[in-house]
């Protein structure tokens, strides 16, 4: 069944309207018509399947027989990200969102590259959501919410204090994602800080520190930004189970 995202603005009891993008997909690209069962999921997670009624020139009615809770996710992955440019960001938010990622906090730092003018902040988040809504759509997981982007600082105050924290650092030496999985089994929610092109500034690191932020190593490679993010969201994923594997045959 084709998955469709619809604001929950948009459904009234057992109906449902399909209008804007989504609609001119399932129209026009994939030329679905009245009598097709199609799957809707809104912004809260949760999932309706129902069948399409009717077809107007702008919109699509469908009638909903079935809806499904939010699935609860056994572990929340926040990935804070330095802001990067252009498409190295796109990247890192369509493969975090294949991975499952619950949010994504994009922060400007002090060795930030890219710059985003205040007036246009809405505009590249709205985008940045959109990406991660087709990626979520692909994968059939659901969308990651895409903060707005804020400032390092502002960041930090807003992690909650039970959540895991991790800052991934190239200069880190002692200290390896392998060890600190070792000693933090039992984690329902963990924030991953990484760094912009550019990288953390020392005093950040020890700000990150002062709010309870473990410095961590991902190897000795210095890694790009986008690399490191990809690969710390798919181990941290896979080390605290969030990942489901088909049972062994
Ligand atoms: N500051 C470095 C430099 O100028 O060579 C590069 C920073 S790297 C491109 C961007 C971010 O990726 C870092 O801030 C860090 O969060 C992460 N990163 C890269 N390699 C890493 C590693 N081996 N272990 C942990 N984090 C790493």
């Amino acid at each position: 069944m084709r998955r469709f995202f619809i604001s929950s603005q948009a459904i009234t009891q057992d109906r449902a309207r399909l209008s804007g993008a989504e609609f001119h997909h399932l129209r026009h690209v994939l030329r679905l018509d009245r009598g097709t069962r199609v799957s809707l999921y809104d912004e809260r997670g949760t999932t309706y399947h129902g069948e399409i009624l009717h077809i107007a020139p702008t919109y699509a009615e469908v009638g909903l027989t079935q809806h499904l809770p939010p699935e609860t996710r056994a572990f929340h992955l926040t990935l804070a990200q330095g802001l990067l440019k252009g498409r190295k960001m796109n990247l890192v938010i369509e493969k975090a969102t294949e991975l499952g990622v619950h949010t994504i906090a994009p922060f400007v730092s002090a060795f930030t590259v890219a710059r985003i003018p205040d007036g246009k902040r809405a505009e590249r988040t709205a985008r940045w959501q959109h990406l991660a809504r087709a990626a979520a759509k692909q994968s059939g997981g659901l969308p990651p919410e895409i903060r707005p982007p804020q400032s390092f600082l502002a960041l930090l105050d807003s992690i909650p204090q039970h959540s895991g924290k991790i800052i991934f650092s190239e200069r880190e030496r002692a200290l390896h994602l392998r060890e600190f999985a070792q000693y933090s089994t039992q984690l329902d929610s963990l924030h991953i800080l990484v760094g912009p092109e550019g990288g953390f500034a020392p005093e950040e690191i020890e700000q990150a520190q002062a709010a309870g932020f473990v410095s961590v190593s991902l190897g000795a490679s210095v890694l790009r930004a986008e690399t490191a993010s990809i690969t710390a969201v798919a181990l941290c994923q896979f080390l605290w189970r969030a990942i489901q594997f088909p049972p062994l045959p």
